[in-house]
């Protein structure tokens, strides 16, 4: 932006200031022609041929300039999070916010490398700080062609969503002093915002509550068929399950499910809602409708065991009294349930042992039909270890007539482990515990033979297998394995 050399050499002496002044408001046009021609987008023809600049910088000269300065065009954006990101403008400026684009500063670094938008596409999921991103499933995320503010419709050159509801749009022809021209939604797109009003602040914070939500249930399945079942409809984990069995039922919306006479209330976690239902022993096999999936339960054939026990032994279960006095405790503490996910990581054996009971053994004691064995016995030396199969909170640590010590830990959502027979306590009612934290030792008080592990899960009170839960977790028994 030179003033033109070839005048330079005609001028006279007597002339120069003149002169000086007008190369000066020359050079000052210029700024303006290229500035406005590169709003249009011709600066490079403006610079091939300078004439043309000349003679619109002339005529310029008649009707004054307006004050304000045409700003470049802002042409890509990226939010890297709810309150990081930048604006690109047609110059190259940058201009970038830590607020969530309340506020908008001149940086100096260029685009950060690798976020550039332009040569992919101009939609899609926002990559937040964090690793796992929002699931919008089959449809992607929303993508709107334009955006209504105050009324008016503008075109979106791009736009960018983090969750289903908050994304940013940059728009065309909308008049931003202050701020680029990007509108912001919280509501998935019906209404868009220009800054950062304060209300808008309220849902972005409450959205990125939502988001972590999300990651905490995201991270609870195995990465395959993950975003399958955190659809917005139902889903059930696994859709084939026997007598005995416990199912963990998601739907992407609040309400609850009818199942064996009992209405289970679904309970919100992460972006979904959930309840485990149990299949007690009584269930028949056959197809069941829970919301539009079909949960078959097969048939299954339980064994007999025959116990022999002393006649004291067998009497112990006439003292209705002490036995109905436990329950009672028992009833107390399992009403009570956390209304979440307490464990993160998969069930473990609390001890290592022989198991000398399955579940859901037919048990006759001494020649009489006694019960049904609705948990797992595991037979290890008097003494050893018992650890916790999970996170929870112990809902029970007492001395019980038949069960003799046990425990009963709380893993949240209505599901519990119970350990009987222990020789030591080693928790108090209301602890937290770990997964793999000592609890007790194996014993053989109450009703027992001999130094064994009675291990099982009561879900919504019925006494689930255990053996499903091993080394996994209700979230990844996925539908394709029974
Ligand atoms: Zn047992």
């Amino acid at each position: 932006m030179k003033p033109d050399q070839s005048k330079r050499g005609t001028d006279a002496p007597a002339t120069r200031r003149r002169s000086r002044r007008y190369r000066l408001a020359f050079a000052g046009l210029t700024v303006i022609v290229v500035a406005v021609a590169g709003w249009y987008g011709y600066d490079r023809l403006a610079l091939q041929a300078p004439g043309a600049g000349q003679e619109a910088g002339r005529s310029a000269a008649v009707e004054p300039a307006p004050a304000v300065k045409p700003k470049p065009e802002a042409v890509e954006f990226r939010m890297t999070g709810f309150e990081r990101g930048w604006v690109r403008y047609a110059d190259g400026v940058v201009k970038s916010t830590e607020d969530g684009g309340a506020t908008w500063k001149e940086s100096a670094a260029a685009v950060p490398q690798g976020q550039s938008a332009s040569g992919g596409t101009a939609e899609g999921a926002a990559s937040p700080d964090s690793a796992a991103a929002w699931d919008f499933g089959p449809g992607g995320p929303p993508k709107p062609e334009s955006a209504v503010y105050e009324t008016k419709p503008y075109p979106v050159k791009q736009s960018q969503f983090i969750t289903d509801r908050v994304g940013w749009a940059l728009v065309s022809g909308l008049e931003s002093p202050d701020v680029p021209p990007l509108l912001l939604t919280t509501d998935g797109g019906r209404t868009w915002r220009l800054g950062m009003p304060a209300e808008a602040g309220e849902a972005l914070q409450a959205e990125e509550i939502r988001l972590r939500q999300a990651q905490e249930e995201a991270a609870m399945y195995a990465a395959a068929g993950a975003a399958q079942a955190r659809q917005a409809g139902w889903s059930v984990q696994p859709e084939q399950a026997s007598p005995g069995d416990v199912v963990l039922v998601r739907r992407g919306e609040p309400g609850e499910v009818a199942w064996q006479g009992k209405t289970y209330k679904l309970q919100p976690f992460g972006a979904g809602y959930y309840t485990y239902l149990p299949i007690s022993m009584q269930v028949k096999p056959g197809d069941y409708a829970i919301g539009d999936r079909t949960l078959t339960v097969k048939a299954k054939t339980f064994e007999t065991q025959r116990l022999t026990v002393s006649k004291q032994m067998e009497s112990m279960k006439r003292e209705t009294e002490r036995i109905q006095a436990d329950q009672k405790k028992i009833d107390a503490a399992r009403s009570r349930s956390e209304p979440e996910f307490l464990f993160a990581s998969e069930f473990r054996q609390p001890v290592e042992g022989i198991l000398t009971t399955p579940y859901g053994y037919t048990r006759y004691v001494n020649g009489k039909l006694d019960s049904t064995h609705t948990a797992i016995d595991l037979a290890a030396k008097e003494g050893t270890p018992i650890h916790a199969t999970n996170d929870g909170i112990v809902a029970l640590a007492d001395s019980l007539y038949l069960t003799g010590n046990s425990i009963y830990i709380d893993h949240g959502m209505g599901l519990f482990s119970q350990y009987a027979h222990l020789s030591e306590l080693r928790v108090k009612t209301g602890a937290r515990v770990k997964r793999g934290d000592v609890i007790g030792l194996v014993g053989t008080t109450g009703f027992s033979t001999g130094p064994h592990l009675h291990f099982t899960f009561w879900a919504h009170n019925v006494p689930v297998n255990p053996n499903l839960f091993f080394g996994s977790t209700p979230f990844r028994w996925g539908s394709a394995k029974p």
